[in-house]
């Protein structure tokens, strides 16, 4: 089954979130199928390791019975030295199949982590919105990585400590019967008590994880705004949201913790009993003479194997049930289906794109409608900016075109053709959008510019600097493209961070591009001279520009002005400026000598 239906088929099912048996054999095959050759390795080394572990007791028996009729000493020394080589054996077969197994285990979580960021990057915005990083983070990395036992472990345990505890069953019952009846009928009884303690931890369990969840999330957020935090003096409360989310997270844990603590006593209480049971029954064999000397100690080694076994099993079963509480969050994350599903791939014309906006309305999650009925034409080639208050739609206009959301009605057409024809990533290599905010990564210069494309050289990169006339900024760079910037903005200004991303999309050599209020940060020189080169590179492309700023505006053929998410005017700049009675002009007259619209 291809990775991508794995989680669809467990989306699949009726509750978003739990797991079914056949959704776990789905998982297995998925993760472990492809390891197949690892698993039959690990299997065999623990059957290996099983059938050594059987042996040992056996060879201490005919070891005594030797000893009790008087074994002559180099039988003695044989005996002595089989016992060794099975003893070390088995440590040695197990320690290979621990190999093995964490090899398997590893392999498949990092599949599944992979495997899930995929499925979190091509999420549309509102899940983002929806879970703050710290949490997705938690999810991908923290609860995913709790099912590597699992993987690894789980099946073969549980079928490697069931088929020993079975063989060693048969192997008392074969002494005596009612000896062999009666542990079994022991081992029963103690399993039902410690799985439903385990029920009862399961739920603290839960409930820790969640814990877990939002105190990361808070770190999440807190890392992201610190400034924001110190400057706004709301340390205070961050710190006291901070002690409330800890002693919710530790209180969790500390009930966690209480409840495996019973379950572990438990487990040790049980053990207890069961050795004065089989004391008190081989001691009373062995009065009656049905017993050896070398039987009872077999059967004493025995019984402690096989208790070290049973809870083995319980062990498994709650690595099984806090594998399902994990696999449950997780499955919460793959249950959330993109609201953006991309299309059968359409044809992109060469050259400029022309945009269509057809009787567009769209609501974000939250229901409230911000924009109404939105109709608009743009040629290919044709450059418009887009002019309106704060909070009228403008972004939220772009974002239709980028298609991180689709409209509530109407239709976007690109090229005559609606967009949600389009391939994601097709569409969104030939968009170049600069937004408000521009997002820098860890690494160098060269790296944010080319988003570690190492097919785009240096010669390009410094060309595209020369052309936007920046490169007077670029030479006072201390390392030139290999300066080191971090992904905090760290090393540049805003405006810079601006400039940087105006780089980009040139690198990108896209049809469409979309500027949101890009050069809002540069000082009125640098938007100048930054204008004037735009404009020769924007040349045969359609251009979409979002400004505050009448004179940033001033070249483009169109302007659309947005009030409230409705078309206020939509016709040439031209026409709109020699027009008294329009928005437009009457807007150039109340700006302020800065240009900027009050
Ligand atoms: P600005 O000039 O300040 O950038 P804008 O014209 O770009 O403003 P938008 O960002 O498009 O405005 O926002 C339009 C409206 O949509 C606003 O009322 C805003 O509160 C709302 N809005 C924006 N983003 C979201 C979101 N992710 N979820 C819900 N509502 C949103
Ligand atoms: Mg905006």
């Amino acid at each position: 089954m291809k990775r991508s239906h794995v989680f669809q088929s467990l989306a699949a099912h009726n509750s978003p979130t739990r797991v079914t048996l056949r959704q776990y054999g789905t998982l297995f095959t998925t993760y472990l199928g492809p390891q197949w050759f690892r698993v039959v390795c690990m299997t065999l080394l623990l059957i290996g390791s099983i059938v050594l572990e059987l042996l040992g007791p056996q060879i201490i028996r005919i070891f005594i019975d030797a000893v009790q009729h008087n074994g002559n000493g180099q039988v003695l020394t044989i005996i002595a030295l089989l016992y060794l080589g099975a003893a070390i054996g088995s440590r040695l077969v197990s320690a290979c199949a621990s190999y093995f197994s964490e090899n398997v285990g590893w392999n498949a979580i990092n599949q599944l982590r992979a495997d899930l960021t995929r499925h979190c990057l091509n999420l549309d915005r509102s899940f983002h919105t929806a879970h703050t990083p710290g949490e997705l983070l938690e999810r991908v990395d923290s609860n995913v990585e709790q099912l590597s036992t699992f993987f690894s472990q789980f099946v073969i345990r549980i079928l490697g400590s069931g088929i020993l505890m079975l063989g060693i069953l048969v192997l008392m019952a074969r002494e005596n019967i009612w000896f062999g009846v009666t542990m079994g009928m022991y081992l029963l009884l103690s399993n039902v008590v410690l799985t439903s303690l385990q029920k009862v931890a399961m739920v603290y369990y839960k409930r820790h994880l969640q814990a877990q969840a939002e105190l990361s999330g808070f770190w999440g957020e807190l890392l992201s705004s610190l400034e924001d935090i110190a400057s706004s003096g709301a340390a205070r409360y961050m710190l006291r949201h901070y002690s409330h989310l800890q002693r919710r997270e530790n209180s969790a844990e500390l009930k966690r913790t209480a409840f495996w603590v019973g379950f572990e006593g438990t487990g040790m209480s049980l053990e207890a009993l069961s050795m004065l049971v089989v004391l008190i029954l081989s001691a009373s064999f062995f009065v009656q003479g049905r017993f050896s000397i070398a039987t009872v100690v077999m059967l004493l080694i025995y019984t402690l194997q096989l208790l070290d076994h049973a809870y083995d099993i319980a062990e498994q079963l709650s690595t099984f049930q806090q594998a399902t509480a994990n696999l449950e969050r997780i499955n919460e994350i793959y249950h959330t289906q993109s609201r953006v599903q991309d299309g059968p791939g359409m044809h992109f014309p060469a050259g400029a794109l022309a945009v269509c906006f057809e009787d567009v309305s769209f609501a974000y999650e939250n229901g409230q409608t911000v924009l109404h009925h939105i109709s608009f034409q743009l040629v290919a080639g044709e450059t418009v900016g887009l002019i309106g208050r704060t909070g009228s739609g403008k972004t939220t206009l772009t974002r239709l075109l980028m298609r991180f959301y689709d409209p509530t009605s109407g239709s976007v057409l690109l090229a005559g053709q609606d967009l949600r024809l389009a391939r994601l990533d097709d569409l969104r290599t030939r968009i170049g959008l600069v937004t408000q905010e521009v997002q820098l990564f860890r690494g160098t210069l060269r790296d944010n510019l080319t988003f570690f494309d190492e097919s785009l050289s240096d010669q390009r990169i410094l060309q595209a600097i020369e052309q936007l006339g920046i490169d007077e900024w670029y030479a006072g760079l201390p390392r030139g493209l290999d300066t080191e910037l971090s992904s905090n903005g760290g090393g540049l200004s805003a405006g810079e961070a601006q400039l940087l991303a105006c780089i980009r999309v040139f690198l990108q050599d896209p049809q469409l591009i979309i500027l949101d209020e890009a050069t809002s940060r540069l000082d009125g020189a640098t938007e100048k001279a930054l204008g004037e080169a735009t404009e020769r590179l924007l040349a045969g492309r359609t251009v979409l520009v979002i400004a505050h700023r009448l004179s940033t505006v001033e070249r483009m053929d169109r302007i659309l002005v947005l009030a409230d998410g409705r078309v206020l005017e939509y016709d040439r700049r031209k026409t709109l400026a020699n027009d008294p009675t329009s928005h437009y002009s009457q807007l150039l007259q109340r700006t302020n000598s800065e240009g900027m619209l009050t």
